[in-house]
C-alpha cells in the first residue's frame, strides 16, 4: 500500500516537558487507524503538529510526499487533511445542510469556489448521504442528539473532500447504537479515504478496528492488531499497572 502519511524522528517539547519524543509514525492510504493511549500519551499533540496548530521542536512530517512541517494550518487544509476537535464546531443556528456547505466552501478561495459551485453541491449531498443525515437536512443543528451532531462533524470534514480525516475520540459519548452506526460510517469512510481516529473505548476498537497504534508518554509503545497490542504486556502495564 502506498505511505500517505509518514512522521520521522519527531519531538515536541513545551518548555522543557516532552510531550512526543522520537516518534517515527507511517500510515498508507486507505487505512482506518485506530491511535490510543492513555491521558498524556501525545496523541492530542500528535494530531496538533500534523494540521499545523504546533510546531514540533524537530523533525518531520510528510503527507503524500509533502513536508508539512513549517506549513501553515489553512494550507494544510488545502492539501487535504480534515480534522475535528473533542469540542464541537457546528453552528446550532444553522441546517445541517447549511453546515456542510459552510463546511464544503472551507477548502477552496472564493474564486474557484464560485466556479465550482456544482462540484460543491455535489459534496454536500454525498456528504448527507454517507453520514445518513438527509432526512434532517433543513433542521437546525440545535436539534440533533449527540450522535447525530458528530456525524454531521464527520460530513463536514467529507464536505471538504480531504484525503486523510483525523477524528479525536468520536465515540466519546454515544449510546451503544450510536457507537455501532459510528463504527460502520467509520468504515464505509475509509473505503475512499485514509482515517486516523483517537479513540479509548475498547469495546468498539475490538469491533472496528485492524491496526491500533499505542502511544505511552510522547512514544510509541506498540502497534498491531487489536488483540496484538492487548496481549502486550507492556500495554497491560500502561493501562492497568498505574
Ligand atoms: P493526550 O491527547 O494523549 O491525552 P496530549 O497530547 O494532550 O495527550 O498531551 C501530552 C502532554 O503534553 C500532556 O502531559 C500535556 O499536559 C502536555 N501538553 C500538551 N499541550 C501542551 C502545551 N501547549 N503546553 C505545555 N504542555 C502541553
Amino acid at each position: 500500500m502506498t505511505e500517505l502519511l509518514q512522521i520521522r524522528g519527531l519531538n515536541v517539547v513545551f518548555s522543557g516537558f516532552r510531550a512526543v519524543t522520537d516518534l517515527d509514525l507511517t500510515v498508507s492510504a486507505g487505512e482506518l487507524r485506530f491511535l490510543i493511549g492513555p491521558n498524556g500519551a501525545g496523541k492530542t499533540t500528535l494530531i496538533d503538529v500534523i494540521t499545523g496548530l504546533t510546531r514540533p521542536t524537530s523533525g518531520s512530517v510528510r503527507f503524500a510526499g509533502e513536508e508539512l512541517v513549517g506549513r501553515r494550518e489553512h494550507r494544510i487544509v488545502q492539501l487535504g487533511i480534515g480534522r475535528t476537535f473533542q469540542t464541537s464546531v457546528v453552528f446550532e443556528q444553522l441546517t445541517v445542510l447549511e453546515n456542510l456547505d459552510l463546511a464544503a466552501s472551507f477548502r477552496r478561495p472564493l474564486a474557484a469556489r464560485l466556479r465550482r459551485r456544482r462540484d460543491v453541491s455535489d459534496q454536500v449531498a454525498a456528504a448527507l448521504e454517507t453520514t445518513g443525515l438527509a432526512e434532517l437536512a433543513y433542521r437546525p443543528a440545535a436539534v440533533l442528539s449527540h450522535g447525530q451532531r458528530q456525524w454531521l462533524e464527520i460530513g463536514m470534514l467529507l464536505a471538504q473532500q480531504p484525503r486523510l480525516l483525523l477524528l479525536d475520540e468520536p465515540v466519546a459519548g454515544m449510546s451503544r447504537d450510536e457507537r455501532a452506526r459510528t463504527g460502520e460510517l467509520l468504515r464505509q469512510v475509509a473505503r475512499d479515504h485514509t482515517v486516523v481516529v483517537v479513540e479509548h473505548d475498547m469495546d468498539f476498537l475490538r469491533r472496528f478496528a485492524s491496526t491500533v497504534t499505542v502511544l505511552h508518554e510522547g512514544r510509541l509503545l506498540c502497534e498491531g492488531t487489536v488483540a496484538q497490542v492487548q496481549a502486550d504486556p507492556r500495554v497491560q502495564e500502561v493501562y492497568l499497572g498505574r
